[in-house]
């Protein structure tokens, strides 16, 4: 049977489905690839379309896509002519209606050096709906040989007939499990971690959050790094209880990073922190992302109810959703502790 997709790990059934699709040459033309930050869709867009470019995507002897041809290797760089990228501007919010038109207008052009062309639309929910109703003119009537891949946290904000045109298919994050084993078949610094210090590799995948490129980043040298953003989370978890001062709750917040990429990972890590809380609280079960131990999550939860966390999250990921929004950090740290406040 022919090797395909060597390079994936993790959100099997998906990668099962997609290479039947493309060894029986029936990918459909448009796809939505759905998941949380990190399971790969990134990964797994890159990998379809060069399973489609490949040139040895025709010989059997060759996994698929083989990862060595010229193609392969210009697809993985960014630059193949025959694949192209939309994605949402620095500083902007949405994709809007004449960035699509002229993505439209490429995909009537022939091929420069492929058989076929791929388009990759990273953020396509931040897609304004006329945006959404620009691209809807191609779905409905595709030009040959044209592949369009959506690639999307939130299927939601896609139109109804954008997504009746498209599969979907949804990654997802690894469990811990899953993430332990990947990275022990990847990593020699994690085996021999596993070997010499088992808790210290446990801790670095928890601070990954299911992201197999953010363990590994971490096990390649800036272990300090995992360690000093769980810190900044136990840093908030530990002003949380209402009884705490708003001056140290103040503090907290505005010591949390200031760089744009490190604050979003120290809040959806905290975020992951709120989530066993909030499932220890509400059910009793203990089922760890963040936490090492039992005795830790309970030690975070004094004095804290369920309302309360509950409440927190909400903080959290709305300030998340900010952060993509591009908004100002001191100001958003300043509304961070302002609102866990009155939460
Ligand atoms: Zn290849």
């Amino acid at each position: 049977m022919r090797n395909t997709f060597p390079r994936l790990f993790g959100n099997a059934e998906i990668t099962k489905r997609l290479s039947s699709l493309i060894i029986s040459s029936s990918l459909p033309h448009a796809m939505i690839i759905v998941g949380p930050e990190g399971s790969g869709k990134h990964t797994l867009a890159l990998e379809t379309v060069s399973a489609l470019n490949c040139e040895n995507r025709l010989s059997e002897s060759f996994p698929l896509p083989c990862g060595a041809c010229s193609r392969c290797k210009r697809i993985a760089s960014g630059a193949f002519p025959d694949v192209s990228y939309l994605k949402r501007e620095v500083g902007k919010s949405t994709i809007g209606v004449d960035e699509l038109r002229a993505f439209r207008e490429d995909m009537f052009l022939s091929a420069t050096e492929s058989e076929c062309k791929c388009y990759i639309i990273e953020d396509a929910d931040a897609m304004t709906p006329a945006a959404q109703n620009a691209l809807l003119k191609v779905l409905e009537e595709p030009p040959k040989n044209v592949y369009i891949i959506l690639i999307c946290k939130e299927a939601d904000k896609l139109l109804t007939t954008i997504k009746s045109r498209a599969q979907s298919f949804s990654t997802e994050i690894f469990t811990a499990d899953e993430l332990h084993r990947h990275v022990l078949s990847l990593s020699p610094e994690a085996r021999s971690m596993a070997a010499a210090d088992p808790e210290k590799l446990r801790g670095i995948l928890l601070s990954s959050n299911g992201i197999i490129g953010k363990a590994l980043s971490h096990l390649g040298g800036d272990e300090s790094d995992a360690e000093a953003l769980r810190a900044s989370v136990m840093s908030i978890v530990s002003v949380m209880p209402k009884k705490v001062s708003f001056s140290a709750l103040y503090s907290a917040v505005a010591a949390l990073p200031q760089k744009r990429d490190e604050l979003r990972r120290t809040l959806e890590l905290l975020v992951t922190a709120l989530r066993d809380m909030l499932t220890y609280k509400v059910s009793g079960e203990f089922t760890p992302s963040f936490f090492t131990s039992l005795e830790a999550c309970e030690g975070a939860l004094t004095g804290l109810g369920a309302r309360r966390i509950v409440s927190i999250f909400e903080v959290i990921n709305s300030a998340l959703a900010d952060l993509d929004k591009n908004v100002l950090i001191a100001p958003l740290l300043t509304d961070i502790a302002l609102k866990i406040r009155e939460a």
